[in-house]
Parts: C-alpha cells; sequence; structure tokens
C-alpha cells in the first residue's frame, strides 16, 4: 500500500489491522503460549508451516509479528524476526552461518559483549580477526579462505567511524561472504544497510526502536530465504524470543520513533557544536560534524544522525573523567542509551587505560547519549560540569 510507504505511516498505521481486533485503536497483548484449532487435520495443516501459521508463541505471535512487520517494512526488508534481546538477535544471525573451522572478520570498537561472543566461539573453532580500522583495505586484508561472515557495525557505538557499506558489500559479494551490520545507532530512520547489499541488519530494540528504557529485545531483518533457514533453527532452536507484552510495549515505542529520532537528531547536533567550542574539549566524535573524519562518506549513507556522541577531555586524567560525570545533574550514569532519558559514562574505569589505550580510545573519552529534556538544559549542564573541570 502506497499511502503507508513513509516510516510515520508504516510507525503508525502498518499492519494494525482493526476488524481483527474488533477495531480496537490499539492491537491487543496476545498473551498465550499456544493456538488451538478446530479439527487435527487443519492443525496438521498448519504444521506443515509454523512460519506462517499461529501454533505456538515461540515461533509466531500476532502482537510480535505487527511489531516484526513494521519494522521489516522500516529496513525495507522482506522478514524481520524479533528476539528476546539484541544480544539474542545477533549471537543467533552469527550462529546461522558458521561451522567449526570457519572464520569471521569484524570491525574494531564494535559492541562489547559482540566482540566477546566472537571469542567465545573459539570454543567450536571458530576464530575471529578483529580488524583495528573500519577501511576497505584493511577488512580486505583480514579476509581469509575459510571467512564466511564480515560483521559490521556503522557507527561504532565509541567513536562513531564509518563503514564504506557499498564497497564492503560488494567485496563480500564476490567472495561469498555473508554481511551483518547492527545498525542501532542509526535505527531505519536514518539507515538502510540492505539497500546498500548488505545481508543481514541486526538491532538492539532496547535503544531507540523501544526508546523509553522499558525493555529488552532485538530484531533480525534479512530476505525471505536466509529467514526461513533462521526462523527453524536459530530462533526456534534457541529459543530466544521476543515475548508478547515486550512486543506491545515495542509497538508503543516504535510510533513515535521517527518524531522522536528528530528530536534526538537536532538537539544533539546543538550538543555537538557546543561541544566542539568548548575550551575544556579536545575532540568530538559524532558522525554529524563536518569536522568528523567520515562526514562525506556518511551523507552516501545516512540520512540523519542519532542522539549518542562521544567527546574527549584536554585534561583526560580518569579523575577528571570522573570529576566532570558527577558534575553532571541532567545527564544520568548509566549503561545503554537511545532512551527518553540523558545518560552518561566512560569506557575509562581508572584500571583499564593501557586496554582502552590498545583499542584506540583516549582516556578522556566521555559517552553521551541525548535525550528528550530541554536542550538548552541540556548544555547549561554540561558548561557546568565542564566550567567546574577549567577552574579546578
Ligand atoms: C545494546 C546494544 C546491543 C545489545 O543489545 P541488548 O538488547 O542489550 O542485548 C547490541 N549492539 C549495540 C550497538 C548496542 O548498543
Amino acid at each position: 500500500m502506497n499511502e503507508l510507504e513513509t516510516a510515520e505511516n508504516i510507525c503508525t498505521h502498518l499492519g494494525d489491522i482493526y476488524e481483527k481486533f474488533n477495531g480496537a485503536v490499539v492491537p491487543p497483548i496476545h498473551e498465550n503460549s499456544l493456538f488451538i484449532y478446530k479439527d487435527f487435520e487443519s492443525f496438521i495443516e498448519a504444521m506443515k508451516d509454523e512460519q506462517g501459521n499461529y501454533v505456538y508463541s515461540r515461533g509466531t505471535n500476532p502482537t510480535v509479528e505487527i511489531a516484526e512487520n513494521k519494522i521489516a517494512a522500516l529496513e525495507g526488508g522482506e522478514k524481520c524476526k524479533l528476539f528476546s534481546s539484541g544480544m539474542a538477535a545477533i549471537s543467533s544471525a552469527l550462529l546461522t552461518f558458521l561451522s567449526s573451522g570457519d572464520h569471521v572478520v569484524c570491525v574494531s570498537n564494535i559492541y562489547g559483549p559482540t566482540k566477546k561472543f566472537l571469542g567465545y566461539l573459539s570454543k567450536f573453532d571458530v576464530q575471529s580477526t578483529i580488524v583495528q580500522s573500519t577501511d576497505l583495505s584493511d577488512i580486505e586484508a583480514a579476509i581469509q579462505p575459510n571467512t564466511k561472515i564480515v560483521y559490521l557495525e556503522s557507527p561504532t557505538t565509541m567513536t562513531f567511524n564509518l563503514v564504506d557499506l557499498p564497497v564492503v558489500a560488494k567485496l563480500a559479494k564476490s567472495k561469498g561472504i555473508i554481511t551483518i551490520i547492527d545498525n542501532t545507532w542509526s535505527t531505519p530512520i536514518f539507515q538502510k544497510p540492505l539497500q546498500f547489499g548488505i545481508d543481514v541488519v541486526v538491532h538492539s530494540a532496547s535503544k531507540y526502536l523501544g526508546g523509553h528504557s522499558d525493555i529488552i529485545g532485538g530484531a533480525l531483518i534479512t530476505n525471505k530465504n536466509i529467514m526461513k533457514k533462521i526462523f527453524y533453527n536459530e530462533y526456534h532452536l534457541l529459543g530466544g524470543v521476543m515475548p508478547p507484552f515486550e512486543a506491545w510495549l515495542l509497538l508503543r515505542g516504535l510510533r513515535t520513533l521517527p518524531i522522536r529520532m528528530k528530536a534526538h537528531q537536532e538537539s544533539a547536533k546543538q550538543i555537538a557544536q557546543f561541544l566542539e567550542k568548548h575550551p575544556a574539549v579536545k575532540k568530538v566524535n559524532y558522525p554529524g560534524l563536518e569536522s568528523h573524519p567520515d562526514y562525506e562518506l556518511g551523507k552516501q549513507m545516512l540520512t540523519g544522525y542519532s542522539g549518542l556522541l562521544s567527546f574527549e577531555l584536554k585534561n583526560n586524567k580518569f579523575s577528571d573523567v570522573k570529576n566532570v560525570i558527577d558534575s553532571l545533574k541532567l545527564f544520568n550514569i548509566g549503561v545503554s542509551w537511545g532512551g527518553y532519558e540523558s545518560l552518561v559514562l566512560s569506557p575509562n574505569h581508572g584500571h583499564n587505560e593501557e586496554l582502552l589505550a590498545s583499542e584506540g580510545l583516549d582516556s578522556g573519552l566521555i559517552r553521551i547519549s541525548v535525550g528528550l529534556e530541554s536542550t538548552e538544559e541540556l548544555i547549561e549542564d554540561l558548561d557546568k560540569a565542564l566550567r567546574g573541570k577549567l577552574t579546578e
């Protein structure tokens, strides 16, 4: 349906079939584990295609399915399945394509637990190479005859480096290698990697897709053929599926995704520009700034920029980082991001500066998630915390 093609219309109306639910404007939560059948014949028929029928909620569920249809449409993909967490989606995506003896290439500074999972796979004799950059030539050099997956994150969530997605997708395709991207930072509102030839998109729905810091969830979007394989194997057998109530909350979050992303973008840009000029700040890592080394590349892939960014303090000892973080009043200290609330943290925990350096992370790096509070007040809060730092 043409009128549903915009992200706004997908998020508000796609898949909300009113006739099916007695005209309820909000689809109900189908909080049931199984579905019953009129007679044994029809049950047997349904069991032939568990992916296409409601049989058991570890496979398909009407509430979960509405959210899946919206996210598939947003990404421009054929199929989406929702998982109990981003990590359930990521681990399932990786396991789908890997067997003992295989190899994975991944870009640096990806989400920590994803990197840890790649290490965990060594017990099944799956090895990985973490490329210390996002450059095509370095990715190409890391590819081995047994490489099955190139795993990407672009932008990465600490330093926000970008990967040239169309070029990497083409290279991988020419070698029969699958590409997987974690698109959590951009959301499908700002980047649709399938359009660039990437095979599989994964998300943590715990971030912007949910948007209210009230659910843990994950999504995987790909074509029909790959999804069929995933559905009957990693989805069904590992069983890390999204429960109906979480899907209902996700639907509630999705309805405002486009306007939330617009607000996050506007506020984050002003804050990034403010930080860039601040005398206590050495550098701001935000792909929406013209000073970002990948700004031009980004314009070919990103249609906008979300609200997660980092900056590096000029005085970059752990005590400086700690002072600034503890002086902030509107930015709460906590993991995760992408919710309505502003958050702050640093990868520098005072005992790991050497490790950070080996990963190319400055010890004065502070990451903020710009929420939906007043931009002016957020800037004032940052200014006070940073000025406190200067006058010490
Ligand atoms: C949070 C996060 C994940 C993991 O998602 P969970 O829902 O916490 O399992 C994966 N990738 C990125 C980039 C994330 O920020």
